[in-house]
């Protein structure tokens, strides 16, 4: 579903190049839960920046669906965005915007029906379970709360892919843990294929199907979680 080919990002600053990404190679399968672990630096963040189409890889190729998604014109970006949901450490919730309209806003900018908002938000809602708080702001509710309406969110645009930069960073380890069981869900009953960047270990361990642990801008190891940390 996804593939990485020898992907490398430099950034030209100041001070000089940095190198982000270093011959990045990976792929993930439809339907698997992959992780990807590293130290704060290592090159998460530019790696998932490359794969929702927010940074162009210096070289290499990012191919979604077989597509090579480096070279395509703006407005097929477009429709293949649409197809990845993304959540974040910060959940990005508008502050001042309900969680109703929190997850129908972006399904309006996309031109989904009335009816077929409302149809999403509740069924969304359901599953992270939270139909109560249709009416509520970010303020009333908890950080794994503010998570789940961010996961809603993500879903109400029915993507094939989620994506999740450190969406357990900032919560406690029951939340944590909560939050996990909901991806997992997600993932088994919805069919979703996620890609997770983390720095714990514990994340990796509990859903992770594969593996890769990234130091430096490289992937040093990849492969199943279980071969990969059988002894941790
Ligand atoms: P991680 O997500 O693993 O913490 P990042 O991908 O954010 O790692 O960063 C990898 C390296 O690339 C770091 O040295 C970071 O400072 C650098 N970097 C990331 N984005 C930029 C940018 N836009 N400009 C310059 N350097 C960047
Ligand atoms: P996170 O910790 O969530 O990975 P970062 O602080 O690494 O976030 O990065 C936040 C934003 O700043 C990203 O858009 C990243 O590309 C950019 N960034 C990171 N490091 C640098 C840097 N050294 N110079 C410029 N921009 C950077």
């Amino acid at each position: 579903m996804i593939k990485l080919t020898n992907v490398s990002k430099h950034f030209h600053t100041r001070t000089g190049i940095v190198r982000a990404l270093t011959n990045v190679s990976l792929e993930v399968q439809k339907g698997e839960i992959f992780g990807v672990i590293g130290y704060s630096g290592a090159g998460k963040s530019t790696l998932i920046r490359c794969v929702n189409l927010l940074e162009t890889p210096t070289s290499g190729t990012v191919e979604i669906n077989g597509t090579d998604v480096t070279r395509l014109p703006k407005h097929e970006l477009l429709a293949i965005r649409r197809k990845i949901g993304m959540i974040f450490q910060g959940f990005h919730l508008l502050k001042t915007a309900t969680v109703y309209d929190n997850i129908a806003i972006p399904l309006r900018l996309m031109d989904v029906s009335q009816q077929e908002i409302d149809k999403r938000v509740g069924k969304y809602l359901r599953i992270v379970g939270l139909e109560d708080k249709h009416d509520a702001y970010p303020s009333q509710l908890s950080g794994g709360q503010k998570q789940r309406v961010a996961i809603a969110r993500a879903l109400a645009q029915e993507p094939e892919l989620l994506l999740s930069d450190e969406a357990t960073s900032a919560l406690d380890p029951e939340t944590t843990e909560s939050i996990l069981e909901l991806l997992l869900t997600i993932n088994q009953e919805l069919g979703i294929t996620i890609l997770l960047i983390t720095h714990e270990m514990n994340v990796i361990q509990k859903i992770c199907d594969r593996v890769a642990v990234m130091e430096k801008g490289e992937v040093i190891e990849q492969g199943r979680t279980v071969d990969i940390f059988a002894n941790a």
